[in-house]
């Protein structure tokens, strides 16, 4: 079989096995670049698609090939001239890959987007983004390690990789090491298996600085590996090496990890990302477009922020989706384009979002008073709190106004309901408690829709 052909025959089997819509917005504009016995370079229109396709595609593209060819290829992306009056910069993540070779140890390619100058810095991330510039400007003992958790698609590895470029254009001697928890395991059983543990452990305690991505994949289990990070992550720290790492829960919460690793997660310095609001959402996308020499119309920005995800990959798929649709189209970006663009997006969200009556309810619930109580005037506090935060919720989970909200509280002013809603949003700023009760009753209504 010709090469091309492999890419066709691989076209045919992913389609039918993603929906029919999936399968036009993403594999019909990508074109095959060029192909060669060990790699396959496929241009794509452009950042946002090359990165969806990445976080999305690659396994099932790569199983395909396998499949079809019975050898492996690496599959490296480009952005093609397609959209070449909006993308300028091309992105080889082989390139990257190779420039840094002897230095960057990693079990995924660092990701050349991700670095602090893409980075947008809100309140909700602001710490985060500090502490770990901080520690790519200077390696410290006093940030060692620095721990950065936070929920789904917030930036964690976008920041994590950014502390591995920083320090690779820093220093030249360097070596980093940027590693995935579960690459880390995978790599470690490997080396069990070959009775390659020496060369194993040499290779992880050489390095100067150690990045480390999710590590909430140990938890529950995973005990050897755990052990053995342990072990390198000593060696490292007594050497005086940096360690980041990434996590999707505060150290404590982190069940099923053992206790003398979670003790030193906790020597350093804990940050956290808190889901972005709607001006860092904004600025984001903004950002995102302009990186495609995209100027988005303000309404579409705020509607795209509006939406109501949290997750900034997310917003990034519905940019990319919009990108690629005006691109194939030559539509030109409009609110009334990205909305017919995002219809089934939409569709699904509002089937999602909650009503402000459930939202009522849940917090009644967890607080274990009456429905009717949030929506009195009875003025005792521990009324008050639940009904402050039910109003913080109800504007965060309905696509609700401040006057129908307040109407749905029992009549009251909209400006009592903004009075609550910036009074939570303080408190959650400042008070780790009432954070995690709001996390909690998150929790909840998300386990609801
Ligand atoms: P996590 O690791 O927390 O799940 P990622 O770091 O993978 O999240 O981020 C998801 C996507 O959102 C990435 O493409 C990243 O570049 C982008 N992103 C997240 N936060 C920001 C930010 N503050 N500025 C710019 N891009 C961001
Ligand atoms: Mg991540």
């Amino acid at each position: 079989m010709s090469t091309t052909d492999i890419w066709k025959k691989s076209l045919e089997i992913i389609k039918g096995q993603i929906p029919s819509q999936h399968f036009t917005t993403w594999f019909k504009p990508i074109q095959v670049a060029a192909i060669n016995e060990t790699s396959l370079e496929l241009e794509v229109p452009n950042r946002f698609f090359l990165e969806w396709q990445r976080d999305h595609y690659l396994p099932l593209i790569q199983e395909t090939i396998k499949k079809v060819s019975l050898r492996e290829y690496s599959i490296v992306w480009r952005i093609g001239k397609m959209a070449v009056q909006r993308a300028s910069a091309t992105i080889s993540p082989s390139a990257a890959q190779t420039v840094a070779v002897e230095r960057v140890l990693t079990n995924t390619t660092l990701n050349p987007y991700y670095t602090f100058e893409n980075f947008v810095v809100g309140k909700d991330n602001q710490l985060a983004h500090a502490a770990c510039l901080a520690v790519a400007n200077q390696f410290s003992n006093k940030y060692n390690p620095l721990f950065v958790y936070g929920g789904v698609g917030l930036g964690k590895t976008h920041l994590l990789q950014a502390v591995g470029h920083r320090v690779l254009q820093r220093i030249n001697s360097t070596k980093i090491c940027y590693y995935t928890s579960e690459g880390f395991m995978n790599e470690f059983i490997g080396a069990m298996q070959r009775g390659k543990m020496d060369d194993f452990r040499n290779k992880f305690r050489r390095t100067d600085l150690l990045l480390i991505d999710d590590v909430q994949f140990w938890a529950g289990g995973k005990g050897r590996t755990q052990e053995e990070f342990f072990h390198t992550f000593n060696a490292l720290y007594e050497a005086n090496k940096q360690i980041v790492i990434t996590s999707d829960k505060y150290p404590k919460d982190l069940d099923g990890l053992e206790e003398r690793l979670r003790s030193r997660f906790e020597m350093g310095l804990i940050v956290d990302i808190q889901p972005p609001d709607m001006e860092t959402k904004v600025a984001i996308l903004q950002k995102k477009a302009a990186l495609d020499s995209i100027v988005l119309p303000d309404d579409v920005t705020h509607f795209l922020a509006s939406l109501g995800s949290s997750n900034i990959r997310e917003l990034e798929g519905y940019l990319a989706k919009i990108i690629a649709v005006s691109s194939l189209s030559g539509k030109e970006i409009t609110l009334p384009m990205v909305k017919e663009a995002l219809k089934n997006i939409i569709k699904d969200h509002t089937a999602k979002s909650l009503t402000v009556d459930k939202v009522q309810k849940a917090v009644a619930s967890f607080f274990n008073i009456n429905t009717a109580d949030i929506k009195s005037k009875r003025r005792l506090q521990n009324i008050v709190v639940p009904r402050q935060m039910a109003m913080y919720l109800a504007r965060e989970y309905c696509k609700a106004s401040f006057p129908e909200i307040g109407a749905a509280f029992g009549n009251k002013d909209h400006s009592t309901v903004i009075h609550a809603v910036n009074k939570v949003r303080r408190l959650v700023e400042k008070d780790t408690e009432q954070r995690k009760i709001i996390a909690s009753i998150k929790n909840l209504l998300d386990k609801s829709r």
